[in-house]
C-alpha cells in the first residue's frame, strides 16, 4: 500500500479576495490542514498545480503518488488560522504567464489544490539590533511575517518593490516608519539606488534579507558589500524569480550553481 507523504495535503480554496491588480489573495481551507505547523507566517509552501486538462481536480490518490508531469511552485504563507483551518496565500497575477499564475488568475471556491510543506523560515535570528529588507511583490509576505518576529526595538528597514501604487498592501504590522514602498512605473531611480541611499547610515553588521528577481540580487549584494561594508556572511539572499525562465528551469539552475 501507497504511504501517505505526511506533509502533503489536499486543500480546497474556500475565499478569494482581489488585494491589488496584481495580487489575488487564496485562501485555503480544508480538514487536512489540521496538525499544519502555526507560527510559520513567511516561509513557503509548495503547491502542487492541477495536470493540464481543465476538468482534472486533484485527488487524495494524487497526493500518494509521485507524479513528475505535475508542477511545484513555492508561495509564502501570509497566515494559518488554526481554529479555521484556513492557509492564506497570495499569488501574483497579471505579470507573466505560468502554471501557478494562470491557475490562482482562474481559481474558483471549492477548487482543490495539493500544498507541500512548510519549508523552514529563512530567517531564525530575531534579536540582533539591525535588519535590513529587501523584496518585491513575490515576497512581500515574507516580510511581512518576518518583522513582527524581530526585536521591536531594533533598526528595522524594509523596502518592497511594487509594479504600481495601487499594490501596495495593508501589512500585519504598521509599516509607516520602517517600511519604503519602491513604486516601480513612477520611480525615476533603480531600486539599487534607493536601496542604498535608504540603508547607508545603518550598522555594519546588519542583517540583510534580498527576496527578489534573481539578477536584481545580483546587482544589489555586492554593493551592499562594497558601498556600504555589509558582510556577506550576514546576508540571506534569495532569488525568489528569475526573468524569462519558469521555476523549473531556474531550481535546477540554482541547484547546478549556474544561475
Ligand atoms: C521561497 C519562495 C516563496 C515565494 N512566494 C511567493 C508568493 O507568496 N507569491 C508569489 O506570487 N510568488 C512567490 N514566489 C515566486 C513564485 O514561486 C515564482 O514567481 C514562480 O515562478 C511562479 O510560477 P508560475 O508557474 O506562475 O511561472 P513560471 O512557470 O515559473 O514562469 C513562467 C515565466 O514567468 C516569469 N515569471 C515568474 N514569476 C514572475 C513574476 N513574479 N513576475 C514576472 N514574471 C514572472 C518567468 O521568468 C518565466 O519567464 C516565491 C518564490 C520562492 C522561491
Amino acid at each position: 500500500m501507497a504511504q501517505r507523504k505526511p506533509n502533503v495535503r489536499v486543500t480546497q480554496v474556500s475565499d478569494i479576495i482581489e488585494l491589488s491588480p496584481h495580487l489575488r489573495r487564496i485562501v485555503l481551507s480544508g480538514d487536512s490542514l489540521k496538525g499544519f505547523s502555526t507560527g510559520q507566517e513567511g516561509a513557503h509552501v509548495k503547491v502542487v498545480l492541477p495536470s493540464e486538462q481543465p476538468s482534472e481536480q486533484p485527488s487524495e490518490l494524487q497526493t500518494t503518488s509521485a507524479d513528475k508531469s505535475q508542477k511545484m511552485r513555492s508561495y509564502t504563507i501570509r497566515s494559518f488560522k488554526e481554529d479555521t483551518l484556513e492557509l492564506t496565500l497570495d499569488f501574483v497575477i497579471n505579470r507573466h504567464d505560468g502554471p501557478a499564475t494562470n491557475w490562482a488568475k482562474n481559481a474558483k471556491l471549492v477548487d482543490k489544490l495539493i500544498i507541500a510543506g512548510p519549508g523552514p523560515l529563512k530567517i531564525t535570528d530575531y534579536d540582533q539590533t539591525s535588519y535590513l529588507l529587501v523584496g518585491d511583490i513575490t515576497s512581500v509576505n515574507a516580510i511581512n511575517g518576518f518583522v513582527p518576529k524581530f526585536n521591536q526595538d531594533a533598526d528595522i528597514r524594509a523596502v518592497i518593490s511594487v509594479p504600481t501604487r495601487s499594490d501596495i498592501i495593508t501589512m500585519d504590522y504598521d509599516d509607516s516608519a520602517n517600511t519604503y514602498w519602491f513604486v516601480e512605473d513612477e520611480m525615476s531611480i533603480s531600486l539599487e539606488e534607493q536601496v542604498l541611499t535608504l540603508a547607508k547610515n545603518m550598522a555594519k553588521d546588519t542583517r540583510v534579507f534580498l527576496a527578489l528577481e534573481a539578477c536584481k540580487i545580483r546587482s544589489l549584494r555586492p554593493m551592499l558589500e562594497e558601498q556600504l561594508g555589509f558582510s556577506r556572511l550576514d546576508c540571506t539572499a534569495v532569488g525568489y524569480w528569475k526573468q524569462g525562465v519558469d521555476a523549473d528551469k531556474f531550481s535546477a539552475q540554482k541547484k547546478s550553481g549556474s544561475n
